[in-house]
């Protein structure tokens, strides 16, 4: 969901997609959405319609509705799990990937997305990119509402002090209600939540769910997603995820750190605010990775734009169990090379020697990077 936040920022918008092909497509249904409004969400399902692919249409059902004092937009994904080829089992795929993943639609008769729009709020509906002072643009909360569609999403919730994923109902929405059956989610995680970790206590999937760590872990304030793609291409920092003190559902855990990604940033699309007279129509580079983590294909060449330099080293076996070895050229061989965690943080420092001994290592992601420089390597310790 997306939020009002009362301040003025300056605009800014991107032509990133200037002359892309559509590589997905779009079956949108309207119910009782101005005309103005229809356009300005064509305009953003048109962009997500370049970035991603998927052979089976995306069909989002689009509503108006009185959702309250500062909420400009809520949207509820259909979901699949256990399907064939689904890459990880026993967890939530947003249907609209599920397919892409699938290749074929494994939700006859049912939408994909179910998105309610504010129509209370102060909306800008032309395409341009400039809301007058006040005004929210409806290009960029339908992209951010899009998003969580195609599965930047997860499963959290919260009661009291204890933590849970997969244990969300329709009721907790009340009074809004989905045009598809709400899946008996069966208290598994979403792949989304899958990659959710601790700064200390490590994967949120990992906890007992329910529980108080669980719950913990979800408003700790040190929350990233540790997504291997993500990681690898963001120079070995996993991205924070935003979870404050106090759970808020809809909010917390499902979107990027709200004060690490501030207006202005590139990757500000997904942060659960939205600033009056702000316009941003392009994801950034670390919601597609992240989507590429979560399982999507994205469109030739979208993603690469600002590839870090690969590394002119590699590391064998990958996966590994106890040792694993360093091929390097021979100009590498004075460097020292830094081991970092999922959360981007530094467990030690070694030469580029020929052998290293990760059988110390909790079993995970990690990246070896050479001390400064932007080269690096990911690999799995099993
Ligand atoms: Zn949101």
């Amino acid at each position: 969901m997306r939020s009002q936040r009362f301040f003025i920022t300056l605009a800014f918008s991107f032509s990133l997609l200037a002359g892309r092909a559509q590589t997905a497509q779009f079956d949108i249904t309207y119910n009782s959405v101005p005309p103005a409004l229809v356009t300005a969400f064509d305009d953003a399902d048109d962009i997500w319609s370049q970035l991603l692919m998927s052979s089976v249409p995306i069909k989002v059902n689009v509503s108006f509705y009185p959702l309250g004092a500062n909420a400009l937009g809520i949207t509820f994904p259909n979901g699949r799990r256990d399907f064939p080829s689904a890459p990880y089992a026993d967890t939530w795929y947003a249907s609209a990937l599920a397919n892409s993943i699938a290749g074929v639609e494994l939700n006859p008769g049912e939408n994909d997305i179910d998105i309610f729009f504010s129509n209370g709020a102060n909306w800008y509906t032309d395409t341009s990119g400039t809301p007058g002072a006040g005004q929210h643009d409806f290009v960029s909360v339908a992209l951010h509402e899009l998003g969580h569609g195609l599965g930047f999403v997860g499963l959290s919730k919260k009661v009291g002090n204890e933590g849970s994923f997969g244990l969300l109902q329709m009721a907790d929405f009340f009074p809004l209600t989905t045009s598809f059956p709400w899946p008996e989610l069966d208290t598994l995680p979403g792949i989304f939540d899958r990659f959710l970790s601790d700064q200390q206590d490590g994967p949120l999937a990992m906890m007992p769910n329910p529980s108080t760590l669980l719950g913990s872990a979800m408003t700790g304030n040190t929350l990233y997603f540790n997504g291997p793609i993500v990681m690898a291409m963001n120079g070995g920092q996993a991205p924070r995820i935003y979870a404050p003190g106090a759970f808020a559902l809809g909010s917390s855990c499902v979107h990027l750190n709200e004060s690490t990604y501030p207006v202005g940033n590139p990757n500000e699309l997904m942060t659960p605010f939205s600033s009056a007279g702000s316009v941003n129509h392009d994801p950034g580079l670390i919601c597609l990775w992240m989507l590429r983590d979560i399982g999507w294909n994205l469109a030739p060449g979208v993603g690469v734009d600002e590839v870090p330099p690969t590394a002119s080293f590699s590391v064998f076996p990958n996966p590994a169990d106890d040792v694993i070895t360093l091929t390097a050229p021979e100009r590498m061989q004075n460097e020292h090379l830094a081991l970092l965690d999922a959360h981007g943080h530094i467990i030690r420092v070694v030469p580029s020697t020929n052998t290293m001994d990760v059988g110390d290592l909790a079993p995970g992601a990690y990246v070896l990077r050479v001390i400064g420089s932007a080269q690096h390597v990911r690999f799995i310790k099993a």
